[in-house]
């Protein structure tokens, strides 16, 4: 059994390390401590696989070598070392991984973001560039903690809020168009004929014929969509940008341009 927390961490900061000591140091002196490093994850979570292998072979060395990647707040986690390494894992990481530590506490977490207009069709905004945007403004506040509580910025490029936004953060900023959905008819006709995959993969690779009417204008929040058969017709005004059609029907239906 693990005492949570306690004082352990860098110097300089105030965050990024959380204390864990064994209950019974006596009975079990080689895991008397084992503390949690936060790592700051980049930005979409992109690695090279240099950088991973040199965030191994250092926690191999400096730590238990056990990682989570990611925790829910979205950093990288460190599993599992004593008191006598922070010191060094901190300035091998910020020196010769150039990353830094992140959040913990009462404090500003590490924003974290989706992947973004770098992988992903529908991201209406740069969550890479908000993300760096925040991090660095904030620096202070993300390694001090300065707050009665913590605080976590949360990044998603569209209203599918693959980065949980709306549920995991006290400031969630997400993606979404302000003209209409582009609709390619063609495509509409060839998802209700079967000649498509739906939902992009996402629930079988198999074409099927899609029941436009019961799959998607009857899930439509508000009811803003009707299909007769040929055509489909969208009331954009009445759209809340709740991406379920275009998830069902992505080559027949994607977001506006207008960012
Ligand atoms: S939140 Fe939207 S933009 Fe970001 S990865 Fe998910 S689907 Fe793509
Ligand atoms: S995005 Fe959502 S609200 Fe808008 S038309 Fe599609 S299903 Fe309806």
């Amino acid at each position: 059994h693990w005492k949570h927390g306690g004082i352990v961490g860098v110097l300089g900061y105030g965050g990024g390390v959380i204390g864990r000591y064994c209950d019974r140091p006596d009975l079990f002196p080689n895991c008397a401590h084992f503390h949690t490093i936060r790592v700051n994850q980049p930005g979409g979570k992109f690695y090279t696989t240099k950088i991973l292998r040199q965030l191994c072979d250092l926690w191999e060395k400096r730590g238990s070598g056990l990682t989570n990647m990611h925790g829910s707040t979205g950093d990288i986690i460190l599993l599992g070392t004593t008191t006598d390494e922070l010191e060094p894992v901190f300035y091998e990481l910020t020196h010769e991984l150039n990353m830094d530590l992140g959040g913990s506490g009462s404090n500003m977490r590490t924003p974290s973001d989706c992947v973004g207009m770098a992988r992903c069709e529908w991201s209406c905004v740069d969550t890479q560039a908000i993300t760096y945007n925040i991090t660095m403004t904030y620096q202070d506040m993300l390694h001090r903690p300065a707050f009665p509580y913590k605080f976590k910025f949360k990044t998603s490029g569209c209203p599918n809020d693959c980065v949980a936004a709306i549920a995991r953060a006290d400031c969630s900023i997400i993606g979404t168009w302000r003209d209409d959905i582009r609709i390619d008819q063609e495509a509409v006709k060839a998802y209700a004929a079967g000649e498509l995959v739906t939902n992009g993969g996402a629930h079988g690779t198999k074409a099927r014929k899609l029941d436009i009417q019961k799959e998607v204008c009857d899930l439509c929040p508000t009811k803003c969509m009707e299909f007769d058969g040929k055509k489909l017709k969208i009331w954009n005004e009445d759209c809340t940008r709740c991406m379920h059609c275009i998830n069902v029907m992505p080559r027949a239906l994607r977001t506006g341009t207008d960012l």
